[in-house]
Protein backbone atom coordinates (compact mmCIF):
# COMPACT_ATOMS: atom_id res chain seq x y z
CA UNK A 1 0.00 0.00 0.00
CA UNK A 2 2.47 2.19 0.77
CA UNK A 3 4.48 1.64 -2.18
CA UNK A 4 0.94 2.21 -4.13
CA UNK A 5 0.92 5.56 -2.65
CA UNK A 6 4.29 6.49 -3.56
CA UNK A 7 3.62 5.27 -7.08
CA UNK A 8 0.40 7.84 -7.26
CA UNK A 9 2.39 10.79 -5.47
CA UNK A 10 5.28 10.16 -7.96
CA UNK A 11 2.46 10.06 -11.21
CA UNK A 12 1.43 13.30 -10.26
CA UNK A 13 3.89 15.74 -9.55
CA UNK A 14 5.57 14.05 -12.93
CA UNK A 15 6.03 17.01 -15.53
CA UNK A 16 5.34 14.95 -18.43
CA UNK A 17 1.60 14.20 -17.03
CA UNK A 18 1.11 18.22 -16.44
CA UNK A 19 1.73 18.13 -19.82
CA UNK A 20 -0.62 15.43 -21.09
CA UNK A 21 -3.07 17.74 -19.06
CA UNK A 22 -2.28 20.26 -21.28
CA UNK A 23 0.02 22.12 -19.17
CA UNK A 24 3.09 22.24 -21.51
CA UNK A 25 2.98 20.66 -24.69
CA UNK A 26 5.54 17.89 -24.31
CA UNK A 27 4.63 14.56 -26.27
CA UNK A 28 4.56 11.78 -23.50
CA UNK A 29 6.19 8.40 -24.03
CA UNK A 30 5.21 5.16 -22.30
CA UNK A 31 7.11 4.73 -19.72
CA UNK A 32 8.01 8.54 -19.05
CA UNK A 33 6.10 8.41 -15.27
CA UNK A 34 7.18 5.17 -13.96
CA UNK A 35 9.54 4.33 -11.42
CA UNK A 36 12.84 4.55 -11.81
CA UNK A 37 16.39 2.64 -10.49
CA UNK A 38 19.20 4.75 -12.00
CA UNK A 39 22.02 2.03 -13.26
CA UNK A 40 25.11 2.53 -13.70
CA UNK A 41 27.87 0.77 -16.31
CA UNK A 42 31.17 -0.41 -15.58
CA UNK A 43 32.94 -0.51 -19.38
CA UNK A 44 36.06 -2.06 -20.58
CA UNK A 45 37.31 -1.49 -24.43
CA UNK A 46 39.00 -4.38 -25.39
CA UNK A 47 40.57 -5.93 -28.61
CA UNK A 48 37.05 -4.96 -30.61
CA UNK A 49 37.36 -1.48 -29.61
CA UNK A 50 33.70 -1.86 -28.40
CA UNK A 51 33.02 -0.20 -25.43
CA UNK A 52 31.40 -3.14 -23.48
CA UNK A 53 30.87 -3.77 -19.69
CA UNK A 54 27.79 -4.77 -17.04
CA UNK A 55 25.44 -2.36 -15.28
CA UNK A 56 24.63 -2.20 -11.49
CA UNK A 57 22.12 -0.26 -9.44
CA UNK A 58 23.69 2.95 -8.54
CA UNK A 59 23.03 2.83 -5.00
CA UNK A 60 24.97 0.08 -4.97
CA UNK A 61 28.45 2.33 -6.59
CA UNK A 62 30.12 1.46 -2.85
CA UNK A 63 30.49 -2.05 -2.85
CA UNK A 64 31.03 -2.63 -6.94
CA UNK A 65 34.17 0.22 -6.22
CA UNK A 66 36.11 -2.46 -4.60
CA UNK A 67 34.15 -5.86 -5.92
CA UNK A 68 33.95 -4.66 -9.56
CA UNK A 69 31.55 -6.82 -11.79
CA UNK A 70 32.51 -10.42 -13.32
CA UNK A 71 33.80 -10.63 -16.49
CA UNK A 72 35.09 -13.65 -18.27
CA UNK A 73 38.56 -14.07 -20.55
CA UNK A 74 36.35 -14.66 -23.64
CA UNK A 75 35.02 -11.34 -23.72
CA UNK A 76 37.80 -9.97 -25.01
CA UNK A 77 37.26 -12.33 -28.03
CA UNK A 78 34.19 -10.96 -28.73
CA UNK A 79 34.63 -9.90 -32.61
CA UNK A 80 33.71 -6.42 -34.47
CA UNK A 81 30.39 -8.28 -35.67
CA UNK A 82 29.68 -9.89 -32.20
CA UNK A 83 31.55 -13.07 -33.25
CA UNK A 84 33.98 -15.45 -31.50
CA UNK A 85 35.38 -17.15 -34.46
CA UNK A 86 38.17 -18.97 -31.90
CA UNK A 87 39.00 -18.64 -28.48
CA UNK A 88 42.13 -19.93 -26.09
CA UNK A 89 39.98 -19.38 -23.00
CA UNK A 90 37.46 -21.14 -23.80
CA UNK A 91 34.34 -21.03 -21.53
CA UNK A 92 36.43 -21.05 -18.79
CA UNK A 93 37.65 -18.69 -16.28
CA UNK A 94 36.58 -15.65 -13.80
CA UNK A 95 37.84 -11.81 -13.99
CA UNK A 96 36.75 -8.94 -12.45
CA UNK A 97 35.85 -5.23 -14.03
CA UNK A 98 36.67 -3.02 -11.75
CA UNK A 99 35.69 0.84 -12.00
CA UNK A 100 38.29 3.46 -11.98
CA UNK A 101 36.90 6.23 -9.50
CA UNK A 102 38.76 9.05 -11.85
CA UNK A 103 37.10 7.96 -15.22
CA UNK A 104 32.73 8.13 -13.32
CA UNK A 105 31.15 9.78 -16.22
CA UNK A 106 27.52 11.21 -15.20
CA UNK A 107 25.76 12.88 -17.95
CA UNK A 108 22.03 14.27 -17.79
CA UNK A 109 21.01 15.14 -21.72
CA UNK A 110 18.16 16.42 -20.54
CA UNK A 111 15.74 14.86 -22.26
CA UNK A 112 14.07 12.67 -19.79
CA UNK A 113 16.35 9.51 -21.38
CA UNK A 114 17.99 7.80 -18.55
CA UNK A 115 21.52 9.19 -17.60
CA UNK A 116 24.86 8.16 -19.20
CA UNK A 117 26.56 7.31 -15.90
CA UNK A 118 29.36 4.94 -16.38
CA UNK A 119 32.74 3.96 -15.64
CA UNK A 120 35.70 2.49 -17.09
CA UNK A 121 37.68 0.33 -15.44
CA UNK A 122 40.47 -2.80 -15.17
CA UNK A 123 40.26 -6.02 -15.55
CA UNK A 124 41.45 -8.32 -12.94
CA UNK A 125 42.39 -11.79 -11.73
CA UNK A 126 40.12 -12.65 -8.75
CA UNK A 127 42.97 -11.40 -6.53
CA UNK A 128 42.92 -8.04 -7.94
CA UNK A 129 45.87 -8.49 -9.92
CA UNK A 130 45.86 -6.94 -13.11
CA UNK A 131 44.85 -9.38 -15.64
CA UNK A 132 47.31 -10.50 -18.81
CA UNK A 133 44.98 -8.96 -21.40
CA UNK A 134 43.79 -6.24 -20.10
CA UNK A 135 43.77 -2.97 -22.09
CA UNK A 136 43.78 -1.00 -19.97
CA UNK A 137 46.77 -2.21 -17.82
CA UNK A 138 48.68 -2.60 -21.54
CA UNK A 139 48.83 1.71 -21.41
CA UNK A 140 49.37 1.80 -18.05
CA UNK A 141 52.62 -0.37 -18.25
CA UNK A 142 53.85 1.50 -21.65
CA UNK A 143 53.21 4.70 -19.38
CA UNK A 144 55.29 3.33 -16.51
CA UNK A 145 58.13 2.00 -19.05
CA UNK A 146 58.26 5.51 -20.68
CA UNK A 147 58.95 7.11 -17.41
CA UNK A 148 61.41 4.45 -16.41
CA UNK A 149 63.13 4.89 -19.12
CA UNK A 150 62.93 9.09 -20.16
CA UNK A 151 61.65 9.93 -16.63
CA UNK A 152 58.99 11.84 -18.54
CA UNK A 153 54.89 11.48 -19.14
CA UNK A 154 53.51 11.68 -22.49
CA UNK A 155 50.62 14.41 -22.81
CA UNK A 156 48.57 13.64 -25.59
CA UNK A 157 45.36 14.25 -27.25
CA UNK A 158 42.58 12.29 -29.45
CA UNK A 159 41.73 14.09 -32.44
CA UNK A 160 38.48 12.20 -34.01
CA UNK A 161 36.69 12.53 -37.27
CA UNK A 162 33.40 11.04 -38.27
CA UNK A 163 30.24 10.51 -40.00
CA UNK A 164 27.15 11.95 -38.92
CA UNK A 165 23.94 10.32 -39.96
CA UNK A 166 21.54 13.09 -39.24
CA UNK A 167 22.74 14.95 -42.36
CA UNK A 168 22.52 14.31 -46.53
CA UNK A 169 25.72 14.31 -48.68
CA UNK A 170 26.04 16.98 -51.07
CA UNK A 171 28.36 18.50 -53.63
CA UNK A 172 30.32 21.92 -52.29
CA UNK A 173 30.53 20.60 -47.76
CA UNK A 174 33.82 20.25 -47.18
CA UNK A 175 34.85 22.83 -44.29
CA UNK A 176 31.89 24.74 -45.30
CA UNK A 177 29.36 26.54 -43.12
CA UNK A 178 26.46 25.39 -44.89
CA UNK A 179 27.45 21.74 -43.61
CA UNK A 180 28.36 22.67 -40.42
CA UNK A 181 24.55 24.45 -40.52
CA UNK A 182 23.07 21.29 -41.49
CA UNK A 183 23.98 18.98 -38.94
CA UNK A 184 21.74 21.04 -36.76
CA UNK A 185 22.24 21.20 -33.24
CA UNK A 186 24.29 17.71 -33.16
CA UNK A 187 27.57 19.77 -32.85
CA UNK A 188 26.06 21.77 -29.70
CA UNK A 189 24.61 18.81 -27.77
CA UNK A 190 27.63 16.96 -28.63
CA UNK A 191 29.70 19.46 -27.00
CA UNK A 192 27.77 20.01 -23.84
CA UNK A 193 28.06 16.29 -23.46
CA UNK A 194 31.70 16.34 -23.54
CA UNK A 195 31.73 18.73 -21.48
CA UNK A 196 29.74 17.32 -18.70
CA UNK A 197 31.61 14.46 -19.19
CA UNK A 198 34.88 16.30 -18.45
CA UNK A 199 36.04 15.81 -21.49
CA UNK A 200 36.98 19.19 -22.57
CA UNK A 201 36.36 20.02 -25.94
CA UNK A 202 38.04 21.98 -28.49
CA UNK A 203 36.58 22.28 -31.26
CA UNK A 204 34.13 20.67 -33.80
CA UNK A 205 34.25 21.23 -37.70
CA UNK A 206 32.89 19.86 -40.94
CA UNK A 207 35.66 18.00 -42.58
CA UNK A 208 36.43 17.03 -46.10
CA UNK A 209 34.39 13.88 -46.67
CA UNK A 210 30.58 13.03 -46.92
CA UNK A 211 28.58 13.44 -44.19
CA UNK A 212 32.33 14.18 -42.26
CA UNK A 213 32.81 15.73 -39.09
CA UNK A 214 35.43 16.15 -36.59
CA UNK A 215 36.57 17.34 -33.01
CA UNK A 216 39.25 18.00 -30.26
CA UNK A 217 39.20 17.74 -27.31
CA UNK A 218 42.18 19.27 -24.79
CA UNK A 219 45.13 16.98 -24.37
CA UNK A 220 45.74 15.23 -20.73
CA UNK A 221 48.63 13.42 -19.09
CA UNK A 222 49.59 9.65 -19.19
CA UNK A 223 46.11 7.15 -19.32
CA UNK A 224 43.56 9.90 -18.86
CA UNK A 225 44.03 10.87 -22.42
CA UNK A 226 42.76 7.22 -23.72
CA UNK A 227 40.52 7.36 -20.96
CA UNK A 228 38.68 10.90 -22.54
CA UNK A 229 39.07 8.92 -26.00
CA UNK A 230 36.94 6.08 -24.90
CA UNK A 231 34.37 8.59 -23.25
CA UNK A 232 34.69 10.91 -26.29
CA UNK A 233 33.01 8.25 -28.87
CA UNK A 234 30.85 7.58 -26.35
CA UNK A 235 29.71 10.77 -25.87
CA UNK A 236 29.22 11.15 -30.03
CA UNK A 237 27.06 8.15 -29.97
CA UNK A 238 25.13 8.55 -26.87
CA UNK A 239 24.27 12.37 -28.43
CA UNK A 240 23.34 10.81 -31.89
CA UNK A 241 21.30 8.45 -30.65
CA UNK A 242 18.83 10.67 -29.08
CA UNK A 243 18.38 12.55 -31.98
CA UNK A 244 17.48 9.54 -33.63
CA UNK A 245 20.63 8.97 -35.76
CA UNK A 246 24.51 7.65 -35.16
CA UNK A 247 27.76 8.83 -35.10
CA UNK A 248 30.09 6.84 -37.18
CA UNK A 249 33.75 6.16 -36.56
CA UNK A 250 34.40 3.24 -38.78
CA UNK A 251 37.54 3.79 -40.78
CA UNK A 252 36.30 4.17 -43.84
CA UNK A 253 32.47 4.49 -45.08
CA UNK A 254 33.14 3.89 -48.83
CA UNK A 255 36.16 2.46 -50.75
CA UNK A 256 36.25 5.80 -52.83
CA UNK A 257 36.00 8.12 -50.42
CA UNK A 258 37.77 9.38 -47.09
CA UNK A 259 38.70 7.57 -43.88
CA UNK A 260 37.35 8.51 -40.54
CA UNK A 261 41.11 8.77 -38.82
CA UNK A 262 42.15 9.23 -35.14
CA UNK A 263 45.34 11.24 -34.30
CA UNK A 264 47.31 11.38 -31.55
CA UNK A 265 48.69 14.57 -30.94
CA UNK A 266 51.82 14.11 -28.15
CA UNK A 267 54.36 15.47 -26.66
CA UNK A 268 56.62 14.65 -23.66
CA UNK A 269 56.46 16.72 -19.69
CA UNK A 270 59.50 16.05 -17.45
CA UNK A 271 58.86 15.75 -13.87
CA UNK A 272 58.62 19.82 -13.63
CA UNK A 273 55.93 19.61 -15.91
CA UNK A 274 57.97 21.65 -18.49
CA UNK A 275 58.30 20.16 -22.52
CA UNK A 276 60.79 17.74 -22.99
CA UNK A 277 59.78 17.42 -26.22
CA UNK A 278 61.21 20.59 -28.45
CA UNK A 279 64.79 21.25 -29.06
CA UNK A 280 65.66 24.14 -31.48
CA UNK A 281 68.79 22.99 -32.37
CA UNK A 282 67.67 19.73 -34.29
CA UNK A 283 67.02 19.70 -37.47
CA UNK A 284 63.49 18.64 -36.94
CA UNK A 285 62.97 20.27 -33.53
CA UNK A 286 63.30 17.60 -31.66
CA UNK A 287 64.53 16.63 -28.19
CA UNK A 288 66.50 13.86 -28.05
CA UNK A 289 63.63 12.04 -26.20
CA UNK A 290 61.33 12.73 -29.13
CA UNK A 291 63.61 12.15 -31.48
CA UNK A 292 64.36 8.39 -30.05
CA UNK A 293 60.85 7.74 -29.23
CA UNK A 294 59.41 9.20 -32.98
CA UNK A 295 62.34 7.03 -34.60
CA UNK A 296 61.22 3.82 -32.57
CA UNK A 297 57.71 4.28 -33.34
CA UNK A 298 58.59 4.08 -37.04
CA UNK A 299 60.71 1.22 -36.69
CA UNK A 300 58.40 -0.95 -35.40
CA UNK A 301 55.18 0.51 -37.47
CA UNK A 302 54.14 -2.72 -39.37
CA UNK A 303 53.83 -4.70 -36.22
CA UNK A 304 51.98 -1.23 -34.68
CA UNK A 305 49.70 -1.23 -37.41
CA UNK A 306 48.13 -4.32 -36.37
CA UNK A 307 46.62 -2.61 -33.29
CA UNK A 308 46.28 0.99 -34.10
CA UNK A 309 44.72 0.35 -37.46
CA UNK A 310 43.01 -3.06 -36.03
CA UNK A 311 40.42 -3.83 -38.79
CA UNK A 312 40.11 -4.77 -42.67
CA UNK A 313 38.87 -1.42 -43.71
CA UNK A 314 41.59 0.61 -41.90
CA UNK A 315 43.93 -0.69 -44.93
CA UNK A 316 41.71 1.04 -47.99
CA UNK A 317 41.88 4.00 -45.35
CA UNK A 318 45.87 4.18 -45.63
CA UNK A 319 45.65 5.09 -49.48
CA UNK A 320 47.14 7.11 -51.38
CA UNK A 321 45.47 10.34 -51.96
CA UNK A 322 43.42 10.60 -48.65
CA UNK A 323 45.41 12.33 -46.31
CA UNK A 324 46.46 10.04 -44.59
CA UNK A 325 49.83 7.77 -44.16
CA UNK A 326 50.90 5.22 -46.52
CA UNK A 327 54.23 4.94 -45.75
CA UNK A 328 56.73 4.89 -42.32
CA UNK A 329 57.92 8.39 -42.18
CA UNK A 330 58.08 11.57 -40.29
CA UNK A 331 57.45 14.98 -41.88
CA UNK A 332 57.24 18.49 -41.04
CA UNK A 333 53.68 19.74 -41.04
CA UNK A 334 52.91 17.06 -43.75
CA UNK A 335 49.33 15.84 -43.18
CA UNK A 336 50.39 12.79 -45.70
CA UNK A 337 53.02 11.96 -43.34
CA UNK A 338 52.26 8.62 -40.47
CA UNK A 339 54.23 11.20 -38.05
CA UNK A 340 53.22 14.84 -38.53
CA UNK A 341 55.82 17.55 -36.91
CA UNK A 342 52.89 19.66 -35.85
CA UNK A 343 53.58 23.78 -36.32
CA UNK A 344 54.10 25.87 -33.56
CA UNK A 345 53.04 29.76 -33.67
CA UNK A 346 55.91 32.17 -32.45
CA UNK A 347 55.88 33.51 -29.27
CA UNK A 348 57.48 32.56 -25.63
CA UNK A 349 55.28 28.89 -25.48
CA UNK A 350 56.86 27.19 -28.64
CA UNK A 351 58.69 24.52 -26.15
CA UNK A 352 54.58 23.60 -24.89
CA UNK A 353 53.15 23.85 -28.28
CA UNK A 354 55.43 21.32 -29.91
CA UNK A 355 54.37 18.17 -30.33
CA UNK A 356 53.81 15.62 -32.57
CA UNK A 357 51.01 13.96 -34.65
CA UNK A 358 50.76 10.11 -35.21
CA UNK A 359 48.03 9.50 -37.87
CA UNK A 360 48.17 5.89 -38.27
CA UNK A 361 45.37 5.07 -35.99
CA UNK A 362 41.60 4.62 -36.27
CA UNK A 363 38.59 4.00 -34.22
CA UNK A 364 38.66 0.58 -34.86
CA UNK A 365 41.22 0.59 -31.68
CA UNK A 366 40.77 0.72 -28.51
CA UNK A 367 42.16 4.00 -27.65
CA UNK A 368 44.23 2.55 -24.44
CA UNK A 369 45.85 -0.95 -26.60
CA UNK A 370 46.45 2.46 -29.74
CA UNK A 371 48.43 4.42 -27.27
CA UNK A 372 50.20 1.43 -25.27
CA UNK A 373 51.09 0.08 -28.43
CA UNK A 374 52.29 3.61 -29.28
CA UNK A 375 54.10 4.26 -26.74
CA UNK A 376 55.52 0.42 -26.07
CA UNK A 377 57.72 1.12 -29.64
CA UNK A 378 58.62 4.57 -28.36
CA UNK A 379 60.38 3.39 -25.26
CA UNK A 380 61.98 0.69 -28.05
CA UNK A 381 63.33 3.54 -29.48
CA UNK A 382 64.54 5.40 -26.21
CA UNK A 383 66.14 2.46 -25.33
CA UNK A 384 68.11 1.52 -27.97
CA UNK A 385 68.64 4.90 -28.98
CA UNK A 386 67.12 4.41 -32.39
CA UNK A 387 68.20 7.66 -34.78
CA UNK A 388 65.71 8.97 -37.59
CA UNK A 389 66.88 6.94 -40.80
CA UNK A 390 65.71 7.77 -44.37
CA UNK A 391 62.46 7.09 -45.57
CA UNK A 392 60.55 4.05 -44.14
CA UNK A 393 58.89 1.33 -45.74
CA UNK A 394 55.35 1.10 -46.94
CA UNK A 395 52.21 0.38 -44.21
CA UNK A 396 50.98 -3.01 -44.72
CA UNK A 397 48.79 -3.27 -47.22
CA UNK A 398 46.38 -5.23 -45.53
CA UNK A 399 45.36 -6.35 -42.47
CA UNK A 400 46.38 -9.70 -42.23
CA UNK A 401 49.62 -8.07 -43.56
CA UNK A 402 49.85 -6.71 -40.30
CA UNK A 403 49.03 -9.05 -38.38
CA UNK A 404 51.76 -11.00 -40.00
CA UNK A 405 54.16 -8.27 -38.87
CA UNK A 406 52.56 -8.41 -35.24
CA UNK A 407 53.27 -12.08 -35.18
CA UNK A 408 56.47 -11.85 -36.12
CA UNK A 409 57.74 -9.20 -33.99
CA UNK A 410 59.38 -10.21 -30.61
CA UNK A 411 59.44 -6.83 -28.99
CA UNK A 412 55.62 -6.79 -29.59
CA UNK A 413 55.66 -9.95 -27.66
CA UNK A 414 57.36 -8.75 -25.19
CA UNK A 415 55.10 -5.89 -24.56
CA UNK A 416 51.63 -7.50 -25.25
CA UNK A 417 53.17 -10.64 -23.09
CA UNK A 418 52.82 -13.96 -25.03
CA UNK A 419 48.90 -14.99 -23.79
CA UNK A 420 47.42 -11.24 -25.08
CA UNK A 421 49.72 -11.48 -28.10
CA UNK A 422 48.28 -14.99 -29.22
CA UNK A 423 45.18 -14.10 -28.25
CA UNK A 424 45.28 -10.81 -30.24
CA UNK A 425 46.54 -12.52 -33.55
CA UNK A 426 43.72 -15.27 -33.07
CA UNK A 427 41.26 -12.75 -32.09
CA UNK A 428 41.76 -10.70 -35.73
CA UNK A 429 42.69 -13.54 -37.75
CA UNK A 430 39.41 -14.59 -36.99
CA UNK A 431 37.72 -11.23 -37.50
CA UNK A 432 39.51 -11.35 -41.22
CA UNK A 433 38.50 -15.21 -41.85
CA UNK A 434 34.49 -14.24 -41.43
CA UNK A 435 35.39 -11.29 -44.21
CA UNK A 436 36.03 -13.79 -47.01
CA UNK A 437 34.26 -13.44 -50.39
CA UNK A 438 32.99 -9.93 -49.90
CA UNK A 439 34.31 -7.11 -51.42
CA UNK A 440 35.52 -3.81 -50.01
CA UNK A 441 31.83 -2.05 -50.27
CA UNK A 442 30.51 -4.66 -48.79
CA UNK A 443 33.53 -4.58 -45.98
CA UNK A 444 32.80 -0.96 -45.69
CA UNK A 445 29.11 -1.61 -44.47
CA UNK A 446 29.61 -4.37 -42.10
CA UNK A 447 32.03 -2.10 -40.38
CA UNK A 448 30.13 0.80 -40.71
CA UNK A 449 27.37 -0.74 -38.56
CA UNK A 450 29.74 -1.73 -36.35
CA UNK A 451 31.73 1.30 -35.45
N1 LIG B 1 40.58 11.96 -43.08
C1 LIG B 1 42.01 11.89 -43.02
C2 LIG B 1 42.41 10.59 -42.33
O1 LIG B 1 41.82 9.59 -42.62
C3 LIG B 1 42.63 13.07 -42.32
C4 LIG B 1 42.31 14.42 -42.85
C5 LIG B 1 42.99 15.51 -42.01
O2 LIG B 1 44.16 15.82 -42.25
O3 LIG B 1 42.38 15.96 -41.05
O4 LIG B 1 43.29 10.52 -41.51
MG1 LIG C 1 40.76 15.93 -39.90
Amino acid sequence: MEEHRAFVAKRTSCPLSRAKRGGRGKRRREGDCMHREPLIMVCTCEMSGRVRGKGFPARDVAARMAAGVGWVPTNAMINAFSKIPATPFGTGGDLILVPDPKTEVKVDFGDGSANEHFFLGDIRQLDGTPWECCPRDFARRALAALKETAGVELYSAFEHELVYTGVGSMPGEPYSLDAYRRQGSFGEHFMAALKAAGAEPETFLPEYGARQYEFTVRPALGLASADRAVVAREMARATAHRMGHRAIFSPILDPNGVGNGVHVHFSFRDEHGGSATHDPSDAFGLSKIARHFAAGVLHHMPALCAITAPSAVSYIRLRPNRWAPTIADMKQQDRGAAIRICPVIPGPDVARQFNLEFRVADSAASPWLALGALVWAGVDGLKRKLDLGSEGPPLPATMAAALDALDASAEAKQWMGPVFHNAYLIHKRGELAGLEGLDEKAQCDLYAETY
